[in-house]
């Protein structure tokens, strides 16, 4: 079966790797293991290319899950796409991934400070947003500060993996009611800031805070009665 090895998830960090062509589908490439982060979670698919040894260069317009575990890379452009079996180096786009990871992680931290339970969020390269269910009235400098300050700490961010059965015995650990973490591989990946932050996550983050860089919360939104929608942005 095809399933691609997913690098970023032992090491966010990978700019590029050597893989093989495993699989061609109607909606883009899969490969036997991938650098490129696929659409979920509220953070977009990577983008890129894939480059075969004889030059041939193709742009990868946003990488998606397929099934299975597969991640699929659907290619812009007329070029025949690479073959099956053919050797290919994959390249994502590092300075639009990095600010994904800086406003993933960043996103932590925001509901770190507001602990409330979240029902669905955003992330861009330029900015954030989380939806909170919640009625009270957020501090848009209250907020800004208390995140600036986690930042400005340079708290670690660790992954560690658990059990399908380890999560259930602590349900606590699940505060997104929107976004359940992906079952049925046997085993999930924990997000952990230490003092700061633990609950299941599948993203890409930054080594440690400070690599976010300062934010704001720009606006907050009253979505109804249970819902405050938070955006934040690169100061
Ligand atoms: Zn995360």
């Amino acid at each position: 079966m095809a399933v691609t090895e997913q690098l970023f998830q032992h090491d966010a960090y990978l700019r590029r790797c050597e893989t093989q062509v495993v699989e061609l589908l109607p909606e883009g490439v899969v490969l036997d293991s991938t650098v490129f982060y696929p659409l979920g979670g509220g953070q977009p698919g990577d983008t890129g290319v894939l480059r075969a040894h004889d030059g041939r260069e193709w742009r990868v317009v946003g990488a998606r899950k397929g099934e299975g575990g597969r991640v699929v890379h659907p290619l812009a452009g007329d070029l025949p796409p690479p073959a099956v079996g053919e050797q290919v180096e994959a390249i994502i786009d590092w300075d639009r991934r990095h600010a994904h990871m800086r406003m993933h992680s960043c996103l932590h931290l925001l509901g770190s400070v507001l602990r409330y339970g979240v029902t669905g969020g955003q992330i861009t390269a330029e900015k954030s947003r989380l939806d909170f269910d919640t009625q009270e009235e957020i501090d848009p400098v209250r907020v800004t500060d208390a995140v600036n300050a986690l930042i400005a700490a340079d708290h670690q961010l660790r992954s560690s993996w658990i059990t399908d059965e380890e999560l259930d015995r602590q349900p606590e650990l699940i505060r997104t009611m929107s976004v359940q973490p992906p079952r049925g591989a046997g085993r999930i990946r924990l997000l952990e800031i230490p003092g700061v932050d633990l609950q299941p996550c599948g993203g890409t983050h930054v080594a440690s805070t400070g690599e976010i860089g300062p934010v704001a919360v720009t606006k907050v939104e009253n979505k109804g009665r249970h819902n405050r929608r938070v955006y934040i942005a690169f100061a």
